[in-house]
């Protein structure tokens, strides 16, 4: 069985239903904080949260469970630079929570949602996964941090995990029933979709200066049930013996932020009002991943790596899903 913890939210709740179609038994553990208990499309659910020891050895001890899928975690790189003491305590205090429960259950498999944060500025692209990891966020640093936590705990205790540091996760689940809702709302690609319904008054382009070819920046957007395929190829590869690593998830490909907003534009069939604002603070011009090594070593093979592709995924689930889960006041 294979416990998700932070399942409810958007990358986890993805997951849980690839691993249903899969036929995997799932449990998921979420305090539905930023979770949506309408995401949980099947498997056990227990609303609880990891950084709770007494609540893991209750789970624990009550479900067979093999491989932790772990995707709970504060995300919001602005609000790290404020108040980096709540992504310490969740990301890396209640990761060790977790681990340390993981050890006395003797639950041999961990994969871990990383991110590209970890790498800071880029020093060349595409980024491959022995570049530099210089985080120039509190947020990239607790998933540092974590990850490193991650290499000893298998040379002292043989508990084996895989780290996935995703680029950026965009669209949303083909079949329609899954999709993006974050409160706040900080992503592009919801953002921009937000804006065509008019839930929004205007797209602000953050930074039109950048040393690009139209001065916006460029990032690499991968498909959000791509990366859920990944999770479960990580973890099948650790049932074969395959040893503690991280892998980029990424598509190699680099799109600006107005090549994101005319393609929305494009899907959506109107124009997007849309505005030039100053750059954002710690964007880097250009994040793109090079995911060959996860290629070749775990045979992922993204399905959804066209940016149109991704964008109308993440459309079918906006225009027919205006308020989201419809469950935040
Ligand atoms: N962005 C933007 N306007 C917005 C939100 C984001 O121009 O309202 C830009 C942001 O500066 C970055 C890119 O879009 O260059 C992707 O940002 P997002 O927050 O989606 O992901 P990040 O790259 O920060 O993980």
């Amino acid at each position: 069985m294979i416990c998700v913890i932070g399942g409810a939210g958007y990358i986890g709740s993805h997951c849980v239903k690839r691993l249903l179609e899969r036929g995997y038994n799932v449990v998921t553990l979420d305090n539905l904080e930023a979770g949506h208990l309408a995401a949980v499309v099947g498997g056990e659910f227990i609303q609880g949260d990891y950084t709770d020891r007494w609540s893991l050895d209750g789970l624990f001890s009550s479900y067979p469970i093999e491989c932790v899928m772990h995707f709970a975690a504060y995300a919001s790189v602005a609000e790290s630079m404020t108040d980096p003491a709540r992504f310490y305590r969740l990301n890396v205090v209640g990761g060790y929570v977790l681990l340390e429960a993981m050890r006395a259950h003797r639950i041999p498999y961990l994969i871990f949602s990383s991110s590209a944060a970890t790498y800071g500025e880029p020093r060349q692209v595409p980024i491959a996964e022995d570049h530099p990891q210089e985080p120039t966020n509190a947020y990239g640093e607790t998933k540092r941090a974590f990850e490193q936590m991650l290499r000893w705990y298998d040379v002292a205790f043989g508990l084996r995990s895989i780290s996935l540091r995703y680029f950026n996760a965009a669209g949303a689940d083909p079949d329609g029933q899954l999709g993006e809702d974050h409160h706040p709302e900080t992503h592009l690609i919801p953002l921009v979709l937000l804006t065509a319904l008019g839930k929004r008054a205007v797209i602000k382009i953050f930074g039109t200066d950048y040393d690009t070819p139209d001065g916006t920046a460029i990032r690499d957007y991968i498909h959000v049930t791509d990366l859920a395929d990944a999770h479960i190829l990580a973890y099948e590869a650790l049932k074969r013996g395959a040893p503690t690593t991280a892998y980029n998830l990424g598509n190699g490909l680099g799109y600006s932020v107005r090549e994101v907003i005319r393609t929305a534009e494009q899907v959506v069939g109107r124009s997007i009002p849309q505005e030039e604002a100053p750059r954002r603070a710690g964007d880097p011009a250009r994040l793109v991943a090079s995911a060959e090594r996860a290629r070749r070593e775990l045979g992922w093979q993204p399905q959804y790596a066209d940016l149109r592709t991704i964008i109308e995924t993440a459309w079918r689930w906006h225009s027919t899903h205006p308020d989201g889960y419809a469950d935040r006041v």
